[in-house]
């Protein structure tokens, strides 16, 4: 059994928030152990909650065309989510929750050990990038300790908003050469801030 999976079957017992109640299935993430890179999104949805599995509803399905895009399929990455389980009523994660699952993904983040963290959304970014609003740092990129961080759009956000597609779409274009330029970037000293105020 791999360190991945240890930690898998600990997350399965996690019954700290309320929500623990009311999921089918606890989505820890999946992917390639050793991945490059590390996807992070928000929170399962419904399909996600009933299949264990995180990005297979129509935000996964479009996601995974991205990935597509710069010829990665989802087995070469690593996904994963900001919370495991599904908010009630498909809800925004609460501050309690994203707290209380925080150690999850820093240890899922350990293990994999990713060159390079797509924050998807508004809650995955602000773990990792302090202040500023997703439109104004989407698309860029930040290393500390040799990883780079790199803020997207969520790929729902996408969906419903026409506007943003082509944007989700120009930003993901740009992983493959900000991989390749890691040695090149310089690292900032910055530290996220945790949990901040979102702007849209
Ligand atoms: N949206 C997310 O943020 N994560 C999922 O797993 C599915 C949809």
């Amino acid at each position: 059994m791999s360190a991945l999976s240890e930690l898998y079957a600990e997350i399965a017992l996690c019954r700290q928030c309320e929500i623990a109640k009311y999921r089918t299935k606890v989505v820890p993430g999946e992917g390639a152990e050793d991945a490059g890179i590390l996807f992070i999104g928000e929170a399962p949805g419904w399909h996600e909650d009933k299949q264990g599995r995180p990005f297979v509803g129509p935000a996964g399905l479009y996601l995974d065309e991205l990935l597509a895009s710069i010829n990665l399929k989802r087995g070469q990455v690593y996904i994963a989510n900001v919370i495991k389980c599904r908010p009630t009523g498909n809800r925004d994660p609460l501050p309690t929750e994203i707290h209380n699952c925080r150690k999850w993904l820093e240890r899922q983040i350990e293990l994999i050990n990713p060159r390079m963290i797509v924050t998807l959304g508004r809650y995955s970014m602000a773990m990792f990038f302090s202040g500023g609003s997703i439109s104004k740092i989407h698309g860029t990129a930040q290393k500390r300790d040799n990883i780079i961080y790199y803020a997207m759009y969520h790929p729902a956000a996408a969906l419903h908003q026409q506007r943003l597609r082509q944007t989700i779409e120009t930003d993901m274009l740009k992983i493959p050469s900000l991989l390749a330029q890691l040695e090149n970037i310089s690292e900032v000293k910055q530290q996220p801030q945790q949990l901040n105020m979102f702007k849209d």
